[in-house]
């Protein structure tokens, strides 16, 4: 810092996405929204995709119109294909400065009972949708020469689970792509990291916190004592969104309590 920039100035320049068009993909509730408000907060105009966001109102509107930013709502299902690439060209043809793949799904069931249908669906949306939007997007980033597409891992993402092996397939998956995308994009002026949430109170949650044996054994686990809220895990995504974050690349960032700590 030097001394004639002030403190606020200096949070600002690095921080702030005063400017920036960003998109965050299932931003209708959960981690998505609180991700689309904390984004708007720091300055950035929201586009938020979803299966069932609406063209209205709905919470994250009034949340990131909150901060003086403008909301544009895009319905696309990120299990059907079509849905999918007609997304993604729209992107594309908008002058994204971040994408936030966040929008992802779970089922859950015995390994032996886990059909070809769950398998699918969940890699589908959590891994493929994921992969086309960030082609589309990064193509434009990289003609543009920046930007930043941040990807959700997973604990999933370092350890097996139980009972989800679709889902830790997709999530393991999708840090090894942010990987991948950061090693040909890095030069490029497009950093591409990953934010992996630990464990947190979302309908993706609910079946877990309601089963009080399951939610004790997880609880026990994590060092903070306490299970996540959405808006812990945004701070993490707003840093990796922001230029304190352009020497980072292919980073899979974990924000979970310590839980891969014990
Ligand atoms: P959530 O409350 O269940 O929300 C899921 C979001 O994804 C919703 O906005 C939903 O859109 C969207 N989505 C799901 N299927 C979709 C589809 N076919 N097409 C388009 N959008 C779809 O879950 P969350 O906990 O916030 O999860 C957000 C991300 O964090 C996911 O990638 C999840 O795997 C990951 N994560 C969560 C946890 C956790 O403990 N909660 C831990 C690690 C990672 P609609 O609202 O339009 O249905």
């Amino acid at each position: 810092m030097t001394t004639t920039t002030s403190p606020a100035a200096y949070t600002e320049s690095l921080f702030g996405l005063a400017g920036r068009l960003a998109v965050v993909t299932g931003a209708g509730r959960g981690i998505g929204l609180a991700i689309a408000e904390c984004l708007a907060a720091a300055g950035a105009d929201i586009i938020g995709a979803g299966a069932r966001m609406p063209a209205g109102e709905s919470a994250v509107r009034a949340a990131v119109e909150a901060h003086g930013r403008t909301f544009t709502p895009l319905q696309a299902d990120l299990s059907d294909r079509e849905q999918t690439a007609a997304l993604a060209a729209d992107l594309a043809g908008r002058d994204v400065d971040i994408l936030v793949n966040n929008a992802g799904t779970i089922r859950r069931s015995p390994a032996a009972e886990h059909t070809d249908a769950d398998f699918d669906h969940v890699v589908e949306v959590n891994l493929r949708a994921a992969f086309v939007l960030a082609r589309e997007v990064g193509r434009s980033m990289v003609r543009r020469g920046g930007g930043k597409i941040v990807n959700t891992a997973s604990m999933l993402s370092f350890q097996g689970g139980v009972r989800v092996p679709g889902y830790t397939a997709s999530k393991s998956a999708i840090a090894g792509l942010t990987k991948a995308l950061a090693n040909e994009w890095a030069s490029r002026g497009v950093n591409v990291n990953a934010v992996a949430p630990g464990y947190v109170a979302t309908d993706n949650t609910r079946e877990l916190r309601e089963d009080p044996a399951r939610s004790q054994e997880i609880l026990s686990r994590i060092p903070a004592g306490r299970w996540a809220a959405p808006s812990d895990i945004a701070g993490a995504v707003l840093f990796l969104c922001s230029r304190a974050a352009d020497y980072v690349h292919g980073a899979v960032v974990p924000v979970d309590g310590g839980w891969l700590a014990r």
